[in-house]
Protein backbone atom coordinates (compact mmCIF):
# COMPACT_ATOMS: atom_id res chain seq x y z
CA UNK A 1 0.00 0.00 0.00
CA UNK A 2 1.32 3.40 1.19
CA UNK A 3 5.03 3.87 2.02
CA UNK A 4 5.86 0.98 3.12
CA UNK A 5 5.44 1.60 6.67
CA UNK A 6 2.87 -1.23 7.32
CA UNK A 7 4.24 -4.21 9.12
CA UNK A 8 2.44 -6.93 7.61
CA UNK A 9 1.94 -10.15 9.83
CA UNK A 10 2.88 -13.25 7.87
CA UNK A 11 -0.20 -15.04 8.62
CA UNK A 12 -2.58 -11.80 7.34
CA UNK A 13 -0.36 -11.12 4.25
CA UNK A 14 -3.06 -11.59 1.65
CA UNK A 15 -5.53 -9.87 3.84
CA UNK A 16 -7.04 -6.42 2.59
CA UNK A 17 -9.54 -4.70 3.43
CA UNK A 18 -11.55 -1.72 0.72
CA UNK A 19 -10.14 1.26 0.41
CA UNK A 20 -12.55 4.11 2.04
CA UNK A 21 -12.37 7.00 -0.43
CA UNK A 22 -14.78 8.58 2.14
CA UNK A 23 -14.84 11.84 4.32
CA UNK A 24 -13.76 9.12 7.58
CA UNK A 25 -13.78 6.71 9.46
CA UNK A 26 -10.80 6.25 6.51
CA UNK A 27 -8.05 3.67 5.93
CA UNK A 28 -5.39 3.64 8.44
CA UNK A 29 -1.87 1.63 8.46
CA UNK A 30 -1.13 -1.73 9.66
CA UNK A 31 0.66 -0.24 12.77
CA UNK A 32 -2.13 2.11 13.56
CA UNK A 33 -4.85 -1.08 14.10
CA UNK A 34 -1.65 -3.38 15.90
CA UNK A 35 -1.26 -0.30 18.09
CA UNK A 36 -4.69 -1.10 19.80
CA UNK A 37 -3.38 -5.49 20.45
CA UNK A 38 -3.08 -4.61 24.28
CA UNK A 39 -4.88 -4.39 27.27
CA UNK A 40 -4.17 -1.46 29.54
CA UNK A 41 -6.29 0.09 32.36
CA UNK A 42 -7.49 3.53 32.30
CA UNK A 43 -5.65 4.86 35.43
CA UNK A 44 -2.41 3.17 34.41
CA UNK A 45 0.34 5.35 34.46
CA UNK A 46 1.44 4.28 31.31
CA UNK A 47 -2.14 5.18 29.47
CA UNK A 48 -1.92 8.60 31.61
CA UNK A 49 1.43 9.22 29.88
CA UNK A 50 0.33 8.68 25.98
CA UNK A 51 -2.99 10.71 26.92
CA UNK A 52 -0.25 13.60 28.23
CA UNK A 53 2.17 12.93 25.19
CA UNK A 54 -1.03 13.00 22.66
CA UNK A 55 -2.87 16.26 24.11
CA UNK A 56 0.99 17.88 23.54
CA UNK A 57 1.43 16.68 20.09
CA UNK A 58 -2.02 18.32 18.97
CA UNK A 59 -1.29 22.05 20.58
CA UNK A 60 2.03 21.64 18.73
CA UNK A 61 0.44 20.72 15.36
CA UNK A 62 -1.83 23.90 15.72
CA UNK A 63 1.76 26.16 16.26
CA UNK A 64 -0.44 26.66 19.85
CA UNK A 65 2.13 25.32 22.55
CA UNK A 66 2.15 28.94 25.04
CA UNK A 67 -1.77 29.90 25.03
CA UNK A 68 -3.49 26.41 24.00
CA UNK A 69 -4.63 23.17 25.61
CA UNK A 70 -6.11 20.18 24.61
CA UNK A 71 -8.83 18.06 25.41
CA UNK A 72 -9.61 14.76 24.44
CA UNK A 73 -13.39 13.85 24.46
CA UNK A 74 -15.49 10.62 23.98
CA UNK A 75 -17.55 9.94 20.93
CA UNK A 76 -17.29 10.85 17.15
CA UNK A 77 -16.65 14.36 16.13
CA UNK A 78 -20.32 15.59 16.38
CA UNK A 79 -20.14 14.68 20.21
CA UNK A 80 -16.59 17.08 20.26
CA UNK A 81 -18.94 20.41 18.40
CA UNK A 82 -21.77 19.35 20.74
CA UNK A 83 -19.53 19.45 23.70
CA UNK A 84 -17.85 23.21 23.01
CA UNK A 85 -21.55 24.51 22.03
CA UNK A 86 -22.80 23.18 25.03
CA UNK A 87 -20.33 24.21 27.03
CA UNK A 88 -18.50 27.52 25.95
CA UNK A 89 -21.73 29.59 25.55
CA UNK A 90 -23.00 31.74 28.67
CA UNK A 91 -26.62 31.39 29.53
CA UNK A 92 -27.25 34.58 27.82
CA UNK A 93 -25.09 34.27 25.08
CA UNK A 94 -25.92 33.74 21.05
CA UNK A 95 -24.34 31.74 18.74
CA UNK A 96 -23.57 33.18 15.22
CA UNK A 97 -23.00 30.15 12.68
CA UNK A 98 -21.44 30.66 9.24
CA UNK A 99 -23.60 28.10 7.11
CA UNK A 100 -22.61 26.49 3.67
CA UNK A 101 -22.99 22.85 3.71
CA UNK A 102 -25.01 20.18 6.01
CA UNK A 103 -22.24 20.81 9.07
CA UNK A 104 -23.01 24.26 9.62
CA UNK A 105 -26.72 23.21 9.85
CA UNK A 106 -25.49 20.46 12.16
CA UNK A 107 -24.08 23.19 14.22
CA UNK A 108 -27.68 24.80 14.54
CA UNK A 109 -29.39 22.14 15.27
CA UNK A 110 -27.14 21.66 18.16
CA UNK A 111 -27.60 25.27 19.55
CA UNK A 112 -31.08 24.68 19.36
CA UNK A 113 -31.44 21.38 21.07
CA UNK A 114 -29.51 23.15 23.90
CA UNK A 115 -31.82 26.66 23.96
CA UNK A 116 -28.77 28.73 22.84
CA UNK A 117 -29.76 32.15 20.85
CA UNK A 118 -28.45 32.05 17.68
CA UNK A 119 -28.04 33.76 14.24
CA UNK A 120 -27.82 31.52 10.58
CA UNK A 121 -25.71 33.28 8.36
CA UNK A 122 -26.74 31.05 5.36
CA UNK A 123 -24.51 30.69 1.97
CA UNK A 124 -25.38 28.43 -1.07
CA UNK A 125 -23.18 25.56 -0.93
CA UNK A 126 -20.80 26.56 -3.50
CA UNK A 127 -19.89 29.85 -2.08
CA UNK A 128 -17.97 30.87 1.15
CA UNK A 129 -19.71 32.62 3.55
CA UNK A 130 -18.82 36.36 3.05
CA UNK A 131 -16.61 37.74 5.80
CA UNK A 132 -18.18 41.15 5.61
CA UNK A 133 -21.71 39.45 5.96
CA UNK A 134 -20.16 38.66 9.34
CA UNK A 135 -18.82 42.08 10.17
CA UNK A 136 -21.90 43.68 9.53
CA UNK A 137 -23.90 41.65 11.53
CA UNK A 138 -21.41 41.67 14.72
CA UNK A 139 -21.28 45.26 14.31
CA UNK A 140 -25.17 44.93 14.30
CA UNK A 141 -26.13 42.51 17.19
CA UNK A 142 -24.17 43.20 20.00
CA UNK A 143 -25.99 40.18 21.68
CA UNK A 144 -23.37 37.82 19.21
CA UNK A 145 -21.18 36.51 22.15
CA UNK A 146 -19.98 33.54 19.73
CA UNK A 147 -18.79 32.81 15.93
CA UNK A 148 -18.86 29.56 14.61
CA UNK A 149 -17.44 28.70 11.28
CA UNK A 150 -16.66 25.45 9.39
CA UNK A 151 -12.95 25.50 7.90
CA UNK A 152 -13.68 22.69 5.11
CA UNK A 153 -16.99 22.13 4.58
CA UNK A 154 -17.28 18.05 3.80
CA UNK A 155 -20.79 18.49 2.27
CA UNK A 156 -18.93 19.67 -0.96
CA UNK A 157 -15.27 19.93 -0.20
CA UNK A 158 -14.88 23.79 -0.07
CA UNK A 159 -12.61 25.39 1.97
CA UNK A 160 -13.88 28.78 3.83
CA UNK A 161 -11.75 31.20 4.97
CA UNK A 162 -11.37 31.26 8.64
CA UNK A 163 -8.64 33.43 9.24
CA UNK A 164 -10.54 36.43 7.21
CA UNK A 165 -13.57 35.37 9.50
CA UNK A 166 -11.17 35.13 12.56
CA UNK A 167 -9.75 38.43 12.21
CA UNK A 168 -13.48 39.87 12.32
CA UNK A 169 -14.40 38.00 15.20
CA UNK A 170 -11.17 39.42 17.13
CA UNK A 171 -11.77 42.71 16.15
CA UNK A 172 -15.25 42.55 17.54
CA UNK A 173 -13.76 40.75 20.65
CA UNK A 174 -15.84 37.72 20.26
CA UNK A 175 -15.31 34.05 21.11
CA UNK A 176 -13.97 31.98 17.64
CA UNK A 177 -15.31 28.55 17.33
CA UNK A 178 -13.90 26.31 14.15
CA UNK A 179 -15.01 22.94 13.13
CA UNK A 180 -12.06 21.47 11.45
CA UNK A 181 -13.11 18.12 11.15
CA UNK A 182 -11.95 17.77 8.03
CA UNK A 183 -8.90 19.88 7.43
CA UNK A 184 -6.98 19.61 10.82
CA UNK A 185 -4.23 17.32 10.23
CA UNK A 186 -3.50 18.24 6.32
CA UNK A 187 -4.11 22.35 6.20
CA UNK A 188 -1.86 23.91 7.72
CA UNK A 189 -3.75 25.96 10.88
CA UNK A 190 -2.05 28.75 13.04
CA UNK A 191 -4.53 28.92 15.68
CA UNK A 192 -3.56 32.65 17.13
CA UNK A 193 -2.71 33.94 13.24
CA UNK A 194 -6.40 32.71 12.58
CA UNK A 195 -7.45 33.67 16.20
CA UNK A 196 -9.35 30.53 17.53
CA UNK A 197 -10.55 30.20 20.54
CA UNK A 198 -12.19 26.45 20.03
CA UNK A 199 -10.90 24.45 17.46
CA UNK A 200 -12.34 20.68 17.10
CA UNK A 201 -11.72 17.47 15.20
CA UNK A 202 -11.49 13.86 15.60
CA UNK A 203 -9.27 10.77 15.74
CA UNK A 204 -10.57 9.30 12.63
CA UNK A 205 -9.82 11.98 10.06
CA UNK A 206 -6.49 13.44 8.81
CA UNK A 207 -4.77 11.95 11.84
CA UNK A 208 -5.59 8.52 10.45
CA UNK A 209 -6.53 7.07 13.44
CA UNK A 210 -9.49 5.15 14.03
CA UNK A 211 -12.97 6.15 15.68
CA UNK A 212 -13.23 6.98 19.24
CA UNK A 213 -13.09 10.00 20.39
CA UNK A 214 -12.72 13.93 19.69
CA UNK A 215 -10.52 16.59 20.35
CA UNK A 216 -10.32 20.38 21.12
CA UNK A 217 -8.21 22.95 20.63
CA UNK A 218 -8.46 25.62 23.28
CA UNK A 219 -7.05 29.09 23.79
CA UNK A 220 -6.70 28.02 27.83
CA UNK A 221 -8.06 32.01 28.95
CA UNK A 222 -11.51 31.18 26.91
CA UNK A 223 -11.88 27.89 28.16
CA UNK A 224 -11.10 28.89 32.10
CA UNK A 225 -13.77 31.40 31.09
CA UNK A 226 -16.54 29.10 30.27
CA UNK A 227 -16.27 27.69 33.60
CA UNK A 228 -19.58 26.77 35.36
CA UNK A 229 -21.57 26.78 31.81
CA UNK A 230 -21.61 23.40 30.74
CA UNK A 231 -25.20 22.28 30.37
CA UNK A 232 -24.58 18.28 30.37
CA UNK A 233 -22.88 16.28 32.29
CA UNK A 234 -21.03 14.09 30.13
CA UNK A 235 -20.04 16.49 27.49
CA UNK A 236 -18.77 19.44 29.86
CA UNK A 237 -15.23 20.47 28.13
CA UNK A 238 -14.02 22.78 31.09
CA UNK A 239 -14.85 19.49 33.65
CA UNK A 240 -13.12 17.17 30.80
CA UNK A 241 -10.09 19.65 31.13
CA UNK A 242 -9.85 19.42 35.05
CA UNK A 243 -9.75 16.13 35.06
CA UNK A 244 -7.04 15.82 32.49
CA UNK A 245 -4.79 18.45 33.69
CA UNK A 246 -5.74 17.13 36.84
CA UNK A 247 -4.71 13.31 38.05
CA UNK A 248 -4.21 12.92 33.95
CA UNK A 249 -7.36 10.74 33.43
CA UNK A 250 -10.82 10.67 32.18
CA UNK A 251 -13.77 11.32 33.82
CA UNK A 252 -15.52 8.38 32.31
CA UNK A 253 -14.05 5.06 30.85
CA UNK A 254 -11.32 6.25 28.00
CA UNK A 255 -11.69 4.49 24.41
CA UNK A 256 -8.20 3.07 25.27
CA UNK A 257 -7.69 1.39 22.29
CA UNK A 258 -8.17 3.96 19.79
CA UNK A 259 -6.32 6.38 22.33
CA UNK A 260 -3.42 3.97 21.50
CA UNK A 261 -3.70 3.76 17.73
CA UNK A 262 -4.29 7.43 17.43
CA UNK A 263 -0.74 8.19 19.33
CA UNK A 264 0.76 5.89 16.87
CA UNK A 265 -1.17 7.65 13.96
CA UNK A 266 0.64 10.58 15.44
CA UNK A 267 4.34 9.41 15.13
CA UNK A 268 3.36 8.15 11.66
CA UNK A 269 2.28 11.41 11.19
CA UNK A 270 5.15 12.80 12.09
CA UNK A 271 7.83 10.05 10.23
CA UNK A 272 5.69 11.44 6.86
CA UNK A 273 7.10 14.75 7.56
CA UNK A 274 3.62 16.20 9.36
CA UNK A 275 0.91 18.02 8.34
CA UNK A 276 3.17 19.63 5.06
CA UNK A 277 4.00 16.27 3.81
CA UNK A 278 0.43 15.10 4.51
CA UNK A 279 -1.60 17.62 2.66
CA UNK A 280 0.90 17.43 -0.06
CA UNK A 281 0.47 13.47 -0.07
CA UNK A 282 -3.51 14.45 -0.06
CA UNK A 283 -3.08 17.24 -2.93
CA UNK A 284 -1.67 14.49 -5.56
CA UNK A 285 -4.08 12.26 -4.67
CA UNK A 286 -6.81 14.84 -5.31
CA UNK A 287 -4.78 16.26 -8.45
CA UNK A 288 -4.82 12.72 -9.86
CA UNK A 289 -8.22 11.81 -9.20
CA UNK A 290 -9.48 15.22 -10.76
CA UNK A 291 -7.63 14.79 -13.83
CA UNK A 292 -8.78 11.27 -14.47
CA UNK A 293 -12.29 12.05 -14.09
CA UNK A 294 -12.44 15.10 -16.59
CA UNK A 295 -10.62 13.07 -18.76
CA UNK A 296 -13.52 10.35 -18.37
CA UNK A 297 -16.21 13.11 -18.76
CA UNK A 298 -17.27 13.63 -15.00
CA UNK A 299 -17.64 17.28 -13.74
CA UNK A 300 -16.70 18.87 -10.34
CA UNK A 301 -19.46 20.84 -8.42
CA UNK A 302 -17.35 23.46 -6.90
CA UNK A 303 -14.60 25.74 -9.33
CA UNK A 304 -11.62 24.65 -8.53
CA UNK A 305 -10.28 27.72 -6.77
CA UNK A 306 -13.19 26.97 -3.94
CA UNK A 307 -12.01 23.18 -4.11
CA UNK A 308 -9.81 21.90 -1.25
CA UNK A 309 -7.95 18.59 -1.50
CA UNK A 310 -9.42 16.86 1.47
CA UNK A 311 -12.94 15.59 -0.46
CA UNK A 312 -14.29 16.51 -3.98
CA UNK A 313 -18.20 16.47 -5.23
CA UNK A 314 -18.67 15.01 -8.80
CA UNK A 315 -22.05 15.22 -10.48
CA UNK A 316 -23.95 12.61 -11.53
CA UNK A 317 -23.35 11.75 -15.43
CA UNK A 318 -25.98 12.61 -17.24
CA UNK A 319 -26.85 9.38 -18.49
CA UNK A 320 -29.88 7.51 -18.85
CA UNK A 321 -27.65 4.27 -17.39
CA UNK A 322 -26.18 6.17 -14.65
CA UNK A 323 -27.48 4.99 -11.42
CA UNK A 324 -25.88 6.10 -7.99
CA UNK A 325 -26.25 2.19 -5.85
CA UNK A 326 -25.21 0.59 -8.84
CA UNK A 327 -22.12 2.98 -9.54
CA UNK A 328 -21.14 2.18 -6.06
CA UNK A 329 -21.48 -1.37 -5.33
CA UNK A 330 -19.98 -2.13 -8.39
CA UNK A 331 -17.04 -0.05 -7.02
CA UNK A 332 -17.39 -1.40 -3.69
CA UNK A 333 -17.10 -5.41 -5.35
CA UNK A 334 -13.71 -4.18 -6.98
CA UNK A 335 -12.36 -3.30 -3.74
CA UNK A 336 -13.20 1.10 -3.66
CA UNK A 337 -15.73 2.44 -1.52
CA UNK A 338 -16.88 6.14 -2.32
CA UNK A 339 -19.51 8.38 -0.88
CA UNK A 340 -22.72 9.43 -1.71
CA UNK A 341 -23.26 13.21 -2.17
CA UNK A 342 -24.60 15.32 0.60
CA UNK A 343 -25.95 18.02 -1.24
CA UNK A 344 -29.47 20.00 -0.98
CA UNK A 345 -29.55 21.40 -4.85
CA UNK A 346 -27.65 18.89 -6.82
CA UNK A 347 -27.12 15.47 -7.38
CA UNK A 348 -23.66 14.64 -6.62
CA UNK A 349 -21.30 12.01 -5.37
CA UNK A 350 -17.73 12.15 -3.54
CA UNK A 351 -14.42 10.81 -3.32
CA UNK A 352 -12.45 11.71 -0.62
CA UNK A 353 -8.45 11.85 -0.79
CA UNK A 354 -7.60 11.60 2.59
CA UNK A 355 -6.88 8.87 4.60
CA UNK A 356 -3.67 6.23 4.26
CA UNK A 357 -4.28 6.27 0.82
CA UNK A 358 -1.60 7.06 -2.17
CA UNK A 359 -1.17 7.54 -5.97
CA UNK A 360 -1.21 3.64 -6.56
CA UNK A 361 -4.64 3.34 -4.73
CA UNK A 362 -6.36 6.04 -6.70
CA UNK A 363 -5.14 4.64 -9.78
CA UNK A 364 -6.70 1.10 -9.19
CA UNK A 365 -9.82 3.47 -8.00
CA UNK A 366 -9.84 5.53 -11.49
CA UNK A 367 -9.71 1.81 -13.50
CA UNK A 368 -12.09 0.80 -11.67
CA UNK A 369 -14.23 3.64 -12.48
CA UNK A 370 -13.29 3.44 -16.26
CA UNK A 371 -14.19 -0.33 -16.29
CA UNK A 372 -17.79 0.23 -14.30
CA UNK A 373 -19.15 2.96 -16.76
CA UNK A 374 -17.98 0.89 -19.49
CA UNK A 375 -20.01 -2.47 -17.35
CA UNK A 376 -23.03 0.08 -17.12
CA UNK A 377 -22.68 0.76 -20.91
CA UNK A 378 -22.12 4.97 -19.85
CA UNK A 379 -19.83 6.87 -22.20
CA UNK A 380 -19.76 10.52 -21.20
CA UNK A 381 -16.22 11.33 -22.55
CA UNK A 382 -18.09 12.33 -26.38
CA UNK A 383 -21.01 13.76 -25.00
CA UNK A 384 -19.33 16.17 -23.55
CA UNK A 385 -16.51 16.92 -25.97
CA UNK A 386 -18.88 19.09 -28.31
C1 LIG B 1 -16.67 14.33 9.83
C2 LIG B 1 -17.11 15.69 10.17
C3 LIG B 1 -17.79 15.97 11.38
C4 LIG B 1 -18.07 14.94 12.45
O1 LIG B 1 -18.73 13.83 12.06
P1 LIG B 1 -18.85 12.55 13.02
O2 LIG B 1 -19.59 11.60 12.15
O3 LIG B 1 -19.58 12.93 14.23
O4 LIG B 1 -17.45 12.11 13.33
C5 LIG B 1 -18.09 17.29 11.66
N1 LIG B 1 -17.79 18.27 10.81
C6 LIG B 1 -17.17 18.05 9.64
C7 LIG B 1 -16.84 19.21 8.77
C8 LIG B 1 -16.81 16.76 9.28
O5 LIG B 1 -16.19 16.53 8.13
Amino acid sequence: MFLGLDVLAPQLSSWRDKALFTPGPLTTSRTVKQAMLRDLGSRDIEFITIVKDIRNRLVALGDGVEEYTSVLMQGSGTFGIESVVSSVIPPDGKLLVLVNGAYGKRLLKIANIHKIPFVELAFPENTNPDPSDLEKNLESDPGITHVAAIHCETTTGIINPIEDYGRIVRKHNRTYIVDAMSSFGAYPIDLKKCEIDFLISSSNKNIEGVPGFSFVLARKAALIAAKGFARTLSLDLFAQWEGLEGDGQFRFTPPIHSILAFRQALIELEQEGGVSARGARYKKNYEATISAMQKMGFKTYLKPEDQGYIITSFYYPDHPNFNFQEFYERLSEKGHVIYPGKLTVADCFRIGHIGRLGLTDVKALMSAVAKTLSEMKIHISEKNEE
